[in-house]
């Protein structure tokens, strides 16, 4: 199979019965639609699968073996970016999988008599927009699409009851870990899921989503939640503040929670680095509330009690969430 020009896989078509029998596959090269020949014999039954605009093959698992004396593909198992289909054949024999890692299944090559003897795969980068339209894609069909009341409303406004402190990281993003719907929470991330104090000079960012956050949209809870593994804490832990400097902002932001640094250092200092940091993300998070406290429209609407602070914590090591005692 000539790779050149196709810019995607509409179609593939198996012929399965204990063993794959033959494979045939549809793709587009330079905007035309184009079928391989069929690769295996006439025997078993026949299954089709399209895949949508925005769907590309991701990986190819399956079973090859002895069939009669000859060597051949038992089972195959495609997995896409949206779905998977298959497995087709019977299995049996020794399990293979060849994945794109990060990439997508372009095309094909393979050897095939009566039925699909070998079976291997050409792989193409994918572009970082075409990746996140698909991700797109795949919220447009399985979310929005399906939920117009959810969406609906969202276009008069917003009216979450949550305000959130998440840190950057790529692991910890709240919307997927706490099942938050859109509208839900007003959220800030930033490194380590700081809340600085209140200075009109230099936290113009956090201060002005405070301020919208509790002014305007009138949340009834801000969270801050810190994370296991946290890089920012245990850069925190481990930066040497002697008047030297290694980061250009890292090391100044980092110490907008320096209390907690030295807390763990003075209380846990004979435990291991890592369980200083874990005691450490646990702390900024207390220092990050007295801070929200610093803030005169958050210590008004605390003393009317219609605000609320909590802080919490994300274990992504062992699966955990839990609320901070504060
Ligand atoms: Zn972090």
């Amino acid at each position: 199979m000539d790779i050149n020009g196709i810019s995607r896989i509409v179609k593939i078509s198996v012929h399965h019965g204990d063993v794959i029998d033959a494979v045939t596959v549809r793709f587009v090269r330079n905007g035309r639609e184009e079928s391989t020949e069929q690769w295996g014999g006439q025997g078993g039954i026949l299954t089709e699968f399209n895949l949508q605009s925005t769907e590309y093959i991701t990986s190819i698992k399956g079973h090859y073996g002895d069939y009669y004396g000859m060597l051949v593909v038992k089972s195959l198992k495609f997995e896409t970016n949206l779905g998977t289909f298959g497995p087709y054949g019977k299995g049996g024999g020794i399990s293979f999988e060849l994945p794109a890692m990060n990439g997508q299944i372009i095309g094909f090559h393979g050897r095939s008599g009566q039925y699909l003897d070998s079976l291997g795969v050409y792989v193409k980068g994918i572009h970082p927009m075409d990746r996140l339209k698909a991700g797109f894609q795949q919220f447009k069909t399985e979310v929005y699409d399906k939920k117009p009341e959810l969406f609906g409303p969202l276009e008069k406004g917003q009216w979450p009851k949550y305000m959130l402190f998440a840190c950057c990281d790529s692991r910890v993003s709240p919307s997927v870990t706490l099942s938050l719907q859109p509208g839900e929470a007003f959220t800030v991330r930033n490194i380590a899921n700081i809340v600085p104090p209140y200075d009109k000079t230099k936290y113009t960012g956090e201060g002005s989503a405070i301020e919208y956050a509790v002014h305007h949209l009138h949340v009834e809870n801000i969270v801050v939640i810190g994370h296991s593994k946290c890089g920012g804490i245990r850069a925190l832990m481990t930066y040497k503040y002697d008047g030297s400097s290694s980061t250009e902002f890292i090391e100044d932001w980092m110490k907008i929670v320096f209390a907690a640094r030295e807390k763990v250092k003075a209380e846990h200092g004979s435990k291991s680095l890592d369980e200083q940091c874990a005691i450490c993300e646990k702390e900024a998070v207390k220092v990050s509330l007295e801070n929200l406290k610093t803030y005169p429209f958050v210590k008004e609407e605390l003393d009317k009690g219609t605000l609320k602070l909590f802080g919490g914590h994300y274990d992504f090591v062992n699966g955990a969430f839990e609320t901070l005692e504060i």
